[in-house]
């Protein structure tokens, strides 16, 4: 099936995805991320062993070195839920070039949504896309700095995994369906739809 602008003939709506109403299904997202900051953090306490989270100058601890990297962290945070969208919308692009993008911000989330209808694959790749570009991103920025810098940058990556176990969620949920359907996201949740029986 192909992704595509408009609905082709014969496709009906049928159920979908709503994180927002679906108490289940929300549930399992929470559970997803517990899961995930538990394995991320345990994998960070035992990859940073030496890495201290504040500079000790011999005498005492640099208390402007603990602040800046807590800036780097809360500023690091905001630009990276921008870009995790911002990729979400350049993967909708890409299936779909004439596609219209709606972007916005709750005070509980962030989204990107789309006015096109994504076969399933590229809708992975879509859902995928952020989470993928940047644990590779934090992952050489953990390799390449100072070690002192781990913790902030690790944060981030945790911040990266936990922060997209919605979109785990659906990718999971696409890949165990065997229906062939054609996605809507709307940015607030993704409607199905499959091809009438005659
Ligand atoms: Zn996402």
């Amino acid at each position: 099936m192909k992704s595509t602008l408009s609905l082709p003939e014969g496709f009906v709506k049928t159920d979908g995805i709503n994180l927002e109403s679906n108490k289940k299904q929300l549930l399992v997202v929470a559970i997803i991320q517990l899961v995930v900051i538990a394995l991320t953090v345990a994998m960070g306490v035992l990859l940073s062993k030496s890495s201290p989270m504040v500079q000790y100058d011999g005498e005492s601890l640099l208390v402007g070195d603990l602040i800046a990297k807590i800036v780097v962290i809360i500023l690091g945070s905001v630009a990276y839920v921008i870009c995790h969208e911002l990729i979400h919308g350049l993967f909708f692009k890409i299936f779909v070039p004439k596609c219209k993008l709606n972007f916005g911000v709750s005070f509980k989330y962030a989204y990107c949504g789309s006015n096109a209808y994504y076969a399933k694959i590229p809708y992975v790749v879509i859902g995928l896309a952020p989470v993928v570009v940047f644990f590779v991103v934090f992952l050489l920025l953990n390799l390449l700095l100072l070690k002192d810098w781990f913790w902030p940058i690790y944060c981030l990556q945790i911040f990266n995994l936990a922060g997209a176990s919605g979109d785990f969620f659906v990718t999971a949920k696409l890949l165990s369906d065997k229906r062939e359907f054609l996605l809507l996201d709307n940015g607030f949740s993704i409607a199905f739809f499959v091809k009438k029986e005659r």
